[in-house]
């Protein structure tokens, strides 16, 4: 109910190219995991399976967890539907991490049948891999008159990373720099 259904999953990913990926789709449910399904299916054209949950106590969140399985283009029919009994059969993320369920146990019940491989192993962390130079590319995108206009008048200026909110300070000499290589 918090969450309501007056909104937008917006996802931007950082793939490595130039511009961010970004993608949008209205709230259908306001449950967070449906919405994500739903996005997965209609944004990117990917089936998936999302799962979400949170321990909480009166006082505090004991943990949280969840998991999206999300099919390969050459998926084959009988992969699918293990895949649908695994899913069928699957208690509550809630459930499992209260039972002290690992991600590797997760995934061994979820892909059950399926010989799941584990290739690679990364740690969840809040990180922005902003810097000044990067968060520069904003004053280039507004324009030589704009950011002549922004010398003249302010002799400084100060760009804010959308994504984390860290904000970069240029000065004067550095705007001219940066106009110069315009
Ligand atoms: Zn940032």
């Amino acid at each position: 109910a918090a969450v309501g259904t007056n909104g937008v999953v917006k996802v931007i990913k950082d793939l490595g190219l130039r511009e961010p990926y970004n993608g949008a789709y209205p709230l259908v449910s306001g449950e967070i995991a449906e919405d994500f399904t739903h996005y997965f299916a209609v944004s990117e054209q990917t089936p998936s399976v999302v799962a979400l949950g949170v321990l909480t106590t009166e006082t505090h969140v004991e943990c949280a967890g969840g998991l999206i399985v999300q099919l390969m283009p050459d998926a084959t029919e009988e992969s699918i539907s293990q895949l649908e009994k695994n899913i069928q059969n699957l208690k509550s993320i809630t459930t499992m991490l209260s039972e002290g369920k690992t991600p590797e146990d997760m995934l061994n019940i979820v892909l059950e049948g399926l010989q799941p491989r584990i290739l690679d192993k990364i740690d969840v962390k809040f990180e922005c891999e902003c810097c000044k130079d990067k968060v520069q590319e904003a004053l280039v995108a507004i324009g030589k008159t704009a950011l002549s206009q922004i010398i003249e008048e302010d002799k400084q200026a100060e760009v804010g990373c959308q994504f984390c909110n860290s904000k970069y300070m240029y000065n004067e000499e550095e705007l001219l720099n940066i106009l110069k290589d315009m």
